[in-house]
């Protein structure tokens, strides 16, 4: 009996292949359901913020589960991370845009994030933990009380350019409108 290869499902194809909602890149943290959920998060190592709201608290991005571009605890993430769906897989889901299509969009993300995290390192401000834009954000105050520098600026510059294309990009391909 022939039995047929399973479909891989978009996680599989496109997922595995990008990670930028759970390293930071689109989010600075995500709510949690309920305290259980939170507490258990929080015994498996994964950093845990208290939410302003009564809600079940924060999952601090990026995220310690990610592993490479996997989430290392995947039968047990939460159910924000279960139902999450950003606008390029909803669009492949209806299909608006192909999985090739999709691809390349990731890999043209995953690009220009690289750009401005290496321009970020430029300016000597290199705390991997914290989210993209308050990685950038850092980078600049950091460098500002040097702005008289001309090579300083020039890389200052440079990054505000960058991180304003990645911005967009990510608005208008992951999160939409
Ligand atoms: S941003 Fe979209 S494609 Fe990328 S990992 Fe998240 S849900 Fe998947
Ligand atoms: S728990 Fe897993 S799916 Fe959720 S943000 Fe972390 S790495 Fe991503």
């Amino acid at each position: 009996m022939i039995i047929p290869k399973r479909k891989p499902n978009l996680t599989d194809t496109l997922c595995t292949r990008c990670g930028l909602c759970c390293n930071g890149s689109l989010f600075a943290d995500v709510e949690l359901a309920s305290q259980d959920e939170a507490s258990t998060l929080e015994i498996m190592g994964l950093e845990i913020e208290d939410d302003d709201e009564e809600g079940g608290g924060l999952l601090m991005q990026p995220c310690r589960a990610l592993k490479r571009k996997r989430c290392s605890i995947y039968p047990h993430r939460p159910d924000c991370c279960r139902t999450f769906e950003c606008r390029l897989l909803q669009q492949v889901n209806r299909g608006v845009v192909s999985v090739d299509q999709a691809q390349t969009k990731i890999a043209q993300a995953l690009e220009e994030i690289e750009r401005a995290q290496e321009l970020i390192v430029r300016l000597e401000q290199s705390n991997e933990r914290l989210p993209l834009k308050e990685r950038c954000a850092a980078a600049l105050d950091h460098s500002e009380n040097f702005a008289a520098d001309a090579e300083i600026n020039r890389k200052r510059s440079e990054l505000q350019t960058a991180m304003s294309s990645v911005e967009r990009l990510i608005q208008r391909t992951f999160l939409g409108g």
